[in-house]
């Protein structure tokens, strides 16, 4: 049977990055601050730090990213806690977190969340107009997995 699940207008929005994509998140964080500023923002540790400094806006931050950050993260995810991932990994670097990281790509889309890895895609994702508005997300039917006989 379809699920769906509401999106309100104030998202709650995860923001992450490695460390050599940090300064890119930060300068688009920054060019965007007016925008993010009416949305509710999480982020894992170190990356919250400066969001927080370069912006002057809260964040939630969880723990840092190879400490469980991205699992915490994930959790939300699962649980319907957070409405949108924004998370700029670093393609060109082996990370000692990379379970944990594929973990949480995987869960954005078992759950349907919308998802950014680089700058356009995230420049795409927030002028979109569903992201200022209440937005019903269709989640894929699972009741057949939920239901399984074992
Ligand atoms: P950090 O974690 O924001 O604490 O650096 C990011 C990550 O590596 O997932």
């Amino acid at each position: 049977m379809q699920q769906k699940k509401i999106l309100q207008a104030r998202k709650r929005i995860a923001l992450i990055a490695h460390d050599h994509k940090k300064a890119e998140l930060i300068e688009w964080a920054t060019y965007n601050k007016a925008v993010l500023a009416r949305h509710e923002l999480y982020a894992t540790g170190t990356t919250g730090q400066l969001v927080e400094q370069a912006l002057d806006v809260s964040v939630r931050k969880l723990l840092s990213g190879p400490l469980g950050g991205d699992q915490q993260i994930g959790a939300l995810v699962a649980t319907g806690g957070l409405d949108v991932i924004i998370f700029f990994w670093d393609p060109m670097e082996a990370l000692p977190h990379d379970p944990d990281i594929k973990a949480l790509l995987r869960l954005g889309v078992v759950w349907n969340i919308p998802m950014a890895s680089n700058r356009a895609s995230a420049d795409f994702l927030l002028t979109s107009p569903l992201m200022h508005q209440e937005y019903e997300a269709i989640l894929p039917d699972y009741s057949q997995y939920t239901s399984r006989k074992i």
